[in-house]
């Protein structure tokens, strides 16, 4: 194997038949042949025969094996033809619940692989002669890579070049400390690989200045590929909300086996039953009543949801990060590109002299079109929007300058807010530099005017300022420009030659975004790095800030402490001035007051904000790889709105969750119930047999669950408060509504029951309860889809799967019905039309009696509300 470390770089591009201007697109699509995609194969592939045997190994699924095979030995002993056909019918039972536990495991998997692919990592790479922008999975060795602050090294490569190159490279070798990196040649033979200093493996990231490398091994063939082969990737931990679920599961499964087993020692002992069928109608309330399948239909409501946001340009990167995303009631916000369009353009240029051929224009324009580091031709530039701006209008007014070699550079950072370079011509070794107008301003000791050097004077600071305001209270994004010369890098002394003022207007819809997140409980904070009255101008405008005393600076945040730190944080809507260290501050303050906090963030140095953040959002087009690798979530569009989308979004499908959960739970109670009622007060006659409630429990939860996950928002989701997934959950309101609908439905159907067996026999009345009990169920699905409105709204129709659901599952019972040898294999009887009529009636029933309810609920919300208020105007009063 070749030891790039020790080759020269010439050398290296031969070995790899290549050179600086790097692969035609032709051959690296024979390289890509040749040598795969650049990425990490992941461990073994699923086994599709093994997952679906896994479902066997289901608590429920157990049970009913056992269940089967229970009555396989009475058919035989007793030689019974009905106890055979109740085998056949668990059996089929069996198959079909692993089947639809093996598709739906499937549909999540499918789901989570695809969120996956969703991560995408992008690469400048110079193919053609061309610097372009390319998914890094397309890489090849032999490529040319160029790599700056903030970028994931895509492939192991030898630097070409490198300008002042700092790597992280904790990732490989634990070392967290920066590494500095050159591209000159390593001797010795045994040099490891934290030393190699003219190389960059892949994984690691560039937290420090920019290099041209060449790519010497993609793929499995990294180092990291070499470490990955063979370990299996890690399996997602549970979030807080699965975790909750287990938990009930867990609770609920105890307190029905209890209940079944209560039944069964009645069924024995005081009806004096056989044991086989004590045991068979005790396994079919197990079955019927075990949420088992809960914490599954939440990941696949939860995937399903987010391959559709992912429509709408929100990647969620993490799934439990849906959960957080209903509660989080405080986005703080980038400006530059998520509120505005970061599309800038140069309005106004000011020297001190005024004139626009003097020397001190000259010095400005030289800084503009040197001082810069984009890349690609006049009109398609590729790099920092601000420093293309200052590009387009050198180039706008035609302006021409010596040729010059740069001899060093400073890049620029957040953190520092400027940058500089050093140049040297045939006459004379300039360094230049350019960075927020005030930032500067402070490091400036002369004035150049008319021509002439001198001292800076209070007079000159006075009208400097006064026209950085100026430009800035207009929305302006100021810069200033300064030279000195010298032959070596310095940014101190510097003569200050002049300011411009950018335009970067507001984003389309982020204003009505901001009063939408208002309705919604939802705090707007501005996190941005531009000067403070720039940033008022556009967070007045946008909605976010009405009161100067609401801003707050980096410099002001650095003066205080302790509670008077805490209470300016609080208080303020813009922060502005402010350094990558003050989102840390800001993000922890708020979460210590209860805020639920999400964070954008862009720069390299945001990553750990962004993990702090309860949602760290990376930005897709202007973010670099390391935040991106670090958030939850990110926006494919870097827009404001695109968060509210995400929001909104999010609070949708936890109320889908939240449905459906109602929904599991209110249908397996009242299951429970009636069979515990009719057990206790019924006790001589047969109710629901054991086939009849495996096959109640088999269409219930498998297709309204499936309907619910898919409901539309409703309309007022996003003008109601934030709410947490736990709380929402378990709220009285939701407790209150899932006891009453159990409770309601048990009612009906053992009423039917008892009417059934006062007028008819018991194999009437059971056929009828079996036909209520199946019908409520698809029929409740329509009561759950609001927690307090009513169903008969505009939304009625909004949701069609819910209906073909509801009328797909009344047709497969109806076959039950009308199919006669399928009818006496599940013990029901023929059932006159007046008959059928009492069943429709009485599963009807559950609609207007959950409207009452929803209608006194409303009644009592609407009393707390004016309460609260009364009880707040008689204190303020
Ligand atoms: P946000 O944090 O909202 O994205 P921002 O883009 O203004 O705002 P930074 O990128 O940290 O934040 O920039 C801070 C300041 O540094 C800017 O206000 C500007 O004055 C200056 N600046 C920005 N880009 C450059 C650059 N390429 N060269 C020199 N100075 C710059």
């Amino acid at each position: 194997m070749v030891q790039f470390h020790n080759e020269t770089v010439r050398s290296a591009l031969k070995i790899l038949q290549t050179d600086e201007q790097g692969l035609s697109s032709i051959e690296a699509d024979n390289r890509r042949n040749k040598y795969g995609y650049n990425i990490l194969k992941e461990g073994k592939k699923k086994n599709y025969f093994l997952s679906f045997l896994a479902q066997f190994k289901d608590f429920m699924l157990i049970l009913l094996i056992i269940a089967a095979l229970m009555s396989a030995v009475i058919a035989y002993i007793t030689k019974d033809s009905k106890e055979l056909v109740d085998t056949f019918i668990i059996a089929l039972i069996i198959l079909l619940n692993a089947v639809i536990g093996f598709v739906q495991q499937l549909k999540a998997d499918n789901a989570i692989e695809k969120l996956k692919k969703l991560s995408f990592c992008k690469t400048r790479v110079i193919r053609n002669g061309k610097e372009i922008a390319i998914d890094s999975t397309q890489l090849v060795p032999g490529d040319v890579v160029y790599l700056e602050e903030g970028d994931i090294v895509p492939a192991d490569c030898r630097i070409i070049k490198a300008n002042r190159l700092v790597c992280d490279e904790s990732a490989l070798t634990g070392e967290s400390k920066g590494v500095n990196k050159t591209e000159t040649t390593l001797r010795g033979q045994n040099v490891s690989i934290g030393d190699r200093i003219n190389m960059l493996y892949s994984s690691t990231f560039i937290t420090k200045g920019t290099a041209y490398a060449v790519v010497t091994a993609t793929g499995m063939d990294t180092e990291v590929g070499q470490i990955a082969s063979g370990i299996e990737e890690a399996q997602p931990q549970p979030s807080p909300l699965e975790k909750g679920l287990n938990t009930l599961g867990r609770i609920v499964s105890y307190a029905v086996i209890a209940i079944s087993f209560l039944v069964f020692l009645i069924g024995i002992f005081v009806h004096r039953g056989t044991v086989a069928d004590n045991f068979m109608t005790a396994v079919a309330i197990a079955v019927a009543a075990i949420p088992e399948g809960l914490t599954m239909v939440v990941t696949i409501i939860m995937a399903m949801g987010v391959q559709r946001m992912s429509k709408k340009k929100v990647i969620i990167r993490k799934l439990h990060v849906v959960e957080t995303l209903g509660g989080c009631n405080c986005i703080c916000t980038d400006k530059t590109g998520t509120l505005t369009e970061n599309k800038m353009k140069v309005e106004q240029v000011w020297t001190l002299d005024g004139e626009k051929q003097s020397e001190s224009m000259r010095r400005m324009l030289e800084c503009m079109q040197l001082c810069n580091t984009v890349k690609g031709e006049p009109g398609k530039y590729l790099g920092d929007p601000t420093e293309i701006a200052l590009k387009d209008y050198v180039d706008n007014i035609g302006f021409n300058i010596q040729r010059t070699e740069v001899v060093g550079m400073i890049p620029f950072d957040s953190e520092r807010k400027r940058m500089s370079i050093a140049v040297k011509s045939s006459n004379f070794s300039r360094v230049y530099v350019k960075g927020g107008a005030d930032v500067i301003l402070s490091r400036c000791k002369f004035v150049e005017e008319r021509g002439k050097v001198r001292p800076i004077t209070n007079s000159d600071y006075n009208k400097i300022l006064k026209a950085n305001s100026l430009m800035s209270s207009n929305a302006l994004r100021v810069l200033g420009f300064a030279y000195v010369d010298s032959d070596r890098p310095t940014e101190e002394r510097l003569i200050f030659s002049g300011l411009c003022g950018m335009i970067d207007p507001p984003r389309e819809g982020v204003k009505e975004a901001v009063e939408k997140s208002v309705k919604a409980g939802i705090r707007t904070v501005m996190i941005t790095g531009d000067h403070s009255e720039t940033a008022y101008a556009i967070g007045n405008r946008l909605g976010i800030i009405s009161d100067k005393s609401q801003l707050c600076t980096g410099e002001q945040l650095d003066k205080l402490d302790g509670e008077v730190l805490k209470k300016a944080i609080l208080n303020a809507r813009i922060f502005a001035r402010v350094s990558p260290k003050h989102k840390m501050l800001v993000v922890k303050t708020l979460q210590e007051a209860g805020f639920v906090v999400a964070m954008t963030g862009d720069g390299i140095n945001d990553a750990t904000a962004i993990k702090a953040a309860d949602i760290g959002i990376a930005m897709g087009l202007g973010g670099t790889e390391v935040t991106k690798n670090a958030s939850d979530m990110i926006i494919a569009d870097d827009n404001f709105s695109t968060i509210m989308t995400g929001v909104s979004e999010g609070r949708r499908i936890f109320d889908n969750i939240k449905k459906t959960i109602q929904f599991f739970l209110a249908t397996n109670l009242s299951e429970v119930l009636s069979i515990l009622l009719v057990t206790v007060f019924l006790s001589q006659n047969t109710f629901l047999l054991s086939t009849q409630l495996l096959w109640i429990n088999l269409i219930t939860d498998s297709f309204p669950v499936l309907a619910l996950g898919v409901e539309e928002a409703e309309r007022n989701i996003m003008t109601r408060a934030p709410e947490s997934a736990a709380r929402a959950l378990f709220s009285k309101r939701s407790v209150s509504s899932m006891l009453t609908y159990g409770v309601l439905q048990a009612i009906i159907v053992v009423g039917v029951f008892g009417y059934g067996l006062a007028n008819y026999d018991n194999a009437t009345a059971s056929t009828m309860a079996f036909f209520v009990m199946s019908f409520l169920e698809l029929f409740h699905t329509f009561n759950v889809r609001s927690e307090c409105g009513t169903m008969f709204c505009k939304d009625f129709f909004r949701n069609p799967i819910l209906h073909t659901t509801v009328i797909l599952g009344i047709f497969a019972n109806l076959l039950l019905a009308f199919i006669p040898p399928v009818s006496t294999a599940f013990g029901l009887v023929p059932l006159a039309f007046s008959q059928w009529g009492i069943i429709f009636a009485a599963a009807l029933a559950i609609i207007p009696l959950a409207e009452i309810y929803k209608m006194a609920a409303r009644y009592l919300l609407t009393r707390k509300k004016t309460l609260i208020k009364s009880k707040t105007v008689s204190k303020s009063v």
